[in-house]
């Protein structure tokens, strides 16, 4: 398998931000990752599992341990009847075509998230009301026993933004899909709505880790921050978009650290004026 050593987290991750992981590896297809992990942890070594690194903030001072990369080999899909088996590097856009291309509808609200499937498993990604959790018939992960098993949708304990994977430090290996049979050409323009959306919406021109904090209950984030006029609002190179305030991007030189203390001062203003704690929804790696 690849190993590299010292390799700066900003060119993995969509903010493009990030100090050194002491290794990062690339296995070759999911026996490598299973023989790595069981290596790992026999010497108690820290281990992260990196998708497309689209919901990660990682330290400047990057991470000590080794960084596994899903997203460079395990990326096959295979689609029988309505049913579709994918690889858990794979990308949700990958998919939504594959789908839109077997005549398979269901999935075109996920199409335009960035990230990997298995990312989007680990923490029941969503958008325009509908969560993957939704189309999933089973998930192959590799257990705390380093042995692959398979759970099947009840046993994920999936809920908004979360799912067993994360609580449980599960490795996503696979994932079955049931859609249902749809219209090529109908599919294809719905993603191209969806598509448009983001575009209209999001700041798809900066880097950024989309939304960075999790729905509250009874609110939104974006609509909070907004309306507490943090908007602009910068730290170093990192900024409140003023496109959609739920977004953080980066403008050119942000560090981690910059986006940490704006994440901060977001959550101190919300918790001032509306007694609500905005939890992160993107995963900080490392030490800050
Ligand atoms: C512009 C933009 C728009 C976005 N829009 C949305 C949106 O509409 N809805 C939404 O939900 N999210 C959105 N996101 C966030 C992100 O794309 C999703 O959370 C996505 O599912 C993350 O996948 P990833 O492969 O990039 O995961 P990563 O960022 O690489 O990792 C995220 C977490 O998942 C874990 N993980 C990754 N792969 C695996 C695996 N195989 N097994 C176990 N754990 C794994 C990682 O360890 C980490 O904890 C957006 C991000 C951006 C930049």
């Amino acid at each position: 398998m690849k190993v590299l050593l010292k390799e700066n987290m900003s060119n993995h991750t969509s903010f493009r931000i990030g100090g050194p992981a002491d290794v990062y590896v690339i296995p070759a297809n999911e026996f490598e990752l299973v023989d790595l992990m069981r290596f790992l942890r026999s010497k108690g070594i820290k281990y992260y599992i990196i998708g497309k690194g689209t919901n990660l903030l990682v330290s400047d001072k990057g991470v000590r341990g080794c960084v596994i990369n899903i997203l460079d080999k395990m990326s096959k899909i295979n689609v029988i009847g309505n049913k579709v088996s994918v690889e858990a590097g794979a990308l949700m856009v990958q998919i939504a075509d594959e789908c839109c291309n077997n005549n398979l509808t269901g999935f075109e609200p996920l199409c335009g998230i960035p990230g990997t499937i298995g990312g989007a498993i680990s923490m029941n990604a969503g958008a325009y009301d509908k969560e993957i959790s939704s189309l999933v018939l089973s998930v192959d992960v590799i257990d705390e026993n380093s042995k692959i098993k398979t759970l099947y949708k009840d046993e994920l304990d999936f809920s908004y933004r979360h799912s067993i994977i994360e609580d449980m430090g599960y490795v996503v290996t696979k994932v079955r899909l049931q859609l249902r049979e749809g219209d090529g050409e109908e599919i294809r323009k719905k993603m191209s709505r969806f598509t448009a959306l983001r575009t209209i919406k999001q700041p798809l021109e900066y880097p950024s880790a989309g939304s960075v904090f999790k729905r509250p209950e009874n609110a939104f984030a974006s609509q909070l921050i907004q309306e507490s006029n943090l908007q602009g609002e910068s730290v170093g190179g990192a900024e409140v978009s003023s496109k959609h305030a739920g977004f953080i991007v980066n403008t050119g030189n942000a560090t981690a650290a910059d986006v940490y203390k704006l994440i901060e001062k977001i959550q101190s203003r919300i918790l001032t004026y509306y007694n609500i704690n905005l939890e992160p929804e993107i995963k900080l790696w490392g030490k800050f």
